[in-house]
């Protein structure tokens, strides 16, 4: 019992030293900001998440103002963030919300982990570090700090159920906030995933994983497999505008605009054949997108259309670069749009 009281005032007293306090949803602190923040971070770092946040809090600063917008509006404040799915959860969340719980988000656990994009972890996370109620949290820094600490070396499966139940016994009861703050900080600051910084870290004492000097977490950075490089090639038609269409067949930008993808290149030329294309341009460069499985090749194909209609489809719109309509577009689409515009101010042309 001591060790436990030990671990969470060691915790606690190193948080108030060296703890993140001034990261913009822990400002004017409430559960909608809390809300969003733990979503926008599930799979992504904070650095990289700030910026979004605030755009997004810029452009919806409370709940009512979410419960009103369409999920283009979100998705347009989303593109470029990645995971898409996680805002086609907040709006799904804040549609059930405006319709059953009058515009309020809950306080009850039970109730949150019922909600879209919502589970174990992220309601604790919304009810600790918002009220301070005593729920765990266990994201993927909380994990490595306690299975170095103890130095589990179990099956990924058991391995989850086995720190939950460590979790439930360190968590102070009147404290759960800091606690849980303290602990993420931890794992993001000293107990890395590479190179953990033992020699300042608080729990060094009685970390089995410094204790024995093993690494565990050094096992899994045995060579990375290389990433697979698939291709891909955008099909940029002009005609004053530039056409986008949503709803394609590629599945990670379901719901976003993007220009007409082809994975296969005798299907992009039997397309240009089909529609009589002649003029072509290929200024942009290719250029490699990552994601986490593989790596995209994307070619852009310029081409310039006759007639508006022509082409015009059923979930496609004409958008003008320079005055970009508020439509959710993926990463790749927003550095094509970039490297156009380059090219024209470089040029010094007028889009056409
Ligand atoms: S002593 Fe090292 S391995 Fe153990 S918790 Fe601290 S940083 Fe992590």
């Amino acid at each position: 019992m001591s060790d436990i009281f030990n671990f969470s005032n060691t915790m606690i007293n190193w948080y108030h030293k060296h703890g993140r306090k001034k990261l913009p949803w822990q400002i004017n602190k409430n559960i909608y900001k809390t809300w969003i923040s733990e979503i926008m971070l599930q799979q992504t770092q904070v650095k990289t998440v700030i910026p979004y946040f605030k755009k997004f809090i810029k452009k919806f600063p409370n709940f009512k103002t979410l419960s009103k917008s369409s999920l283009d509006e979100i998705l347009f404040i989303w593109s470029g963030l990645g995971f898409y799915n996680r805002a086609k959860n907040i709006y799904k969340t804040a549609q059930i919300i405006k319709r059953k719980y009058k515009n309020k988000i809950p306080k009850e656990f039970n109730t949150l982990i019922k909600f879209p994009g919502i589970g174990k972890s992220t309601a604790g996370a919304l009810l600790s570090l918002t009220y301070n109620y005593y729920f765990p949290i266990l994201d993927g820094n909380i994990k490595r700090v306690l299975r170095n600490f103890y130095n589990l070396k179990i099956k990924k499966t058991k391995l989850e159920k086995k720190i939950w139940k460590k979790l439930n016994l360190l968590i102070p009861i009147h404290n759960a906030q800091k606690f849980n703050q303290s602990m993420m900080d931890l794992g993001k600051k000293i107990c890395k995933p590479k190179n953990p910084l033992c020699n300042i870290c608080p729990l060094k004492k009685k970390c089995l994983f410094f204790i024995n000097k093993k690494s565990i977490t050094k096992k899994k950075d045995i060579k990375k497999k290389k990433k697979t490089i698939k291709k891909c090639w955008f099909l940029l038609k002009t005609y004053k505008n530039f056409y986008f269409l949503k709803k394609q067949k590629y599945n990670i930008w379901k719901n976003l605009y993007y220009f007409p993808i082809y994975f296969k290149k005798i299907k992009l030329k039997k397309k240009l054949k089909k529609e009589k294309i002649t003029k072509k341009n290929k200024k942009i460069k290719p250029f490699l997108h990552q994601f986490n499985k593989y790596s995209l090749l994307i070619k852009t194909i310029i081409i310039k259309v006759k007639k508006k209609k022509y082409l015009k489809k059923k979930n496609g719109i004409w958008c003008n670069f320079f005055k970009m309509k508020e439509i959710g577009t993926p990463s790749p689409i927003k550095k094509i749009i970039k490297k156009y515009i380059k090219i024209i101010k470089k040029n010094n042309k007028k889009i056409k």
